[in-house]
């Protein structure tokens, strides 16, 4: 994840006061769950079963964003939505290469004007679905019609209770598109909060957490460097923070999460980085990347993209692993971590060799 620029920590505002809205799970939402949590272990199955295909695919619809959050690297204010007939072509070929969640990313992906086209051919394919979004351009009837595409998981990250100069995710801001999703959304979401160096009021993450369980999502939380790129272990009143709100959110979705608890500590993760194999990125510009901090490598076109490709980065150590951050990716690589030491360092295909990666200390 992108780091944040410091800022001086301030008089915590007060927490606004939110209408208990819970989400209602109505027969038909729980039937919609059942079937999506058979399909999720399904996926789990063939992960463990064979380690030639990926299992997650970050696709990038277009780099632009209606916001500018000051610590973020992956969006743009000026580009144009990638044309639909090149989206499906690259979300088929994800589907051949056997891959079994397709999360759409940005910038934000409701600019893009086909998204409902793009999530309902995510599902042709037989992948998961799923988005991550700011949550700005949600509406009633945007979310049925994300229903209807099929969509099976949302995203949001809050950064804060109150918007500042930093971030404008705020739950201020977005408690009300929350209180739309409890309402219509018939697929899972989760609101992710963020602890760390680069965050005012560490308290503003258990505000965030304790509201998106009260609306019946779940909720995850993440650790984000300090100002200045560095892994440092969380103060006290972080820690307090963290260890309640992962106290709350035991049950939630992301559980394969126990490398966190090192970068809590500032302690480096021991463990094998399977991107380019088990986790792809695919940019704006169809390009398939390790992840969004590490573009170019291996910089192969996606609609180029071989089982080869996957077999070998498998085997690819990343020299970027020991301070990496980048949750989704950990997770990913959990289902693999008991097997298949990482032999190779170079980078066949790339613009150089795995020591150019961009470092995180
Ligand atoms: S909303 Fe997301 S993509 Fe947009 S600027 Fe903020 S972090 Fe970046
Ligand atoms: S270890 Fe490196 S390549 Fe792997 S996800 Fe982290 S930054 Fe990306």
């Amino acid at each position: 994840m992108p780091t944040q620029t410091p800022i001086e920590p301030r008089t915590p505002p007060a927490a606004p006061t939110l209408p208990k809205t819970a989400r209602r799970m109505t027969a038909r939402r729980r039937i919609i769950a059942a079937s999506r949590r058979m399909r999720e272990l399904g996926s789990i199955a063939s992960a463990v079963a064979s380690t030639s295909h990926p299992y997650m695919a970050h696709i990038v619809p277009m780099r632009r964003c209606n916001l500018a959050c000051t610590y973020c690297n992956e969006f743009d204010d000026v580009s144009n939505p990638t044309p639909i007939d090149e989206m499906l072509r690259r979300i088929d070929h994800l589907g051949r290469l056997g891959t079994s969640v397709i999360t759409i990313s940005g910038g934000e992906p409701l600019l893009h004007p086909e998204l409902d086209q793009i999530i309902a051919r995510i599902r042709k394919t037989g992948a998961i679905a799923g988005m991550i979004t700011n949550g700005y351009f949600l509406m009633p009837d945007r979310i049925e019609r994300l229903n209807k595409a099929g969509l099976d998981h949302m995203q949001i990250s809050i950064d804060n209770v109150m918007p500042d100069d930093v971030s404008k995710k705020s739950l201020k801001v977005l408690d009300k598109k929350l209180q739309m999703l409890a309402e219509h959304a018939d697929f899972h979401v989760n609101i992710n909060s963020v602890v760390g160096g680069g965050t005012a009021n560490p308290e503003d993450a258990l505000t965030i957490s304790k509201r998106a369980l009260e609306l019946g999502f779940s909720s995850t939380i993440g650790i984000i460097h300090d100002g200045s790129g560095q892994l440092k272990p969380l103060g006290e009143a972080e820690r307090k923070v963290w260890d309640e709100v992962r106290r709350l959110t035991r049950r939630s979705y992301s559980r394969f999460n126990h490398f966190q608890e090192a970068i809590a500590n500032g302690q480096p993760n021991d463990w094998r980085c399977r991107a380019g194999s088990r986790y792809l990125y695919v940019d704006e510009n169809g390009i398939v990347s390790y992840c969004s901090q590490q573009r170019g490598y291996p910089g192969i076109p996606v609609a180029e993209y071989t089982t080869a490709d996957v077999k070998r980065e498998f085997l690819t150590e990343k020299t970027c692993a020991p301070n990496c951050t980048i949750s989704c990716v950990h997770q990913v690589s959990y289902i693999d971590h008991w097997r298949a030491p990482q032999t190779s360092t170079t980078t066949p295909g790339a613009a150089g060799h795995g020591e150019d990666l961009v470092q995180i200390h």
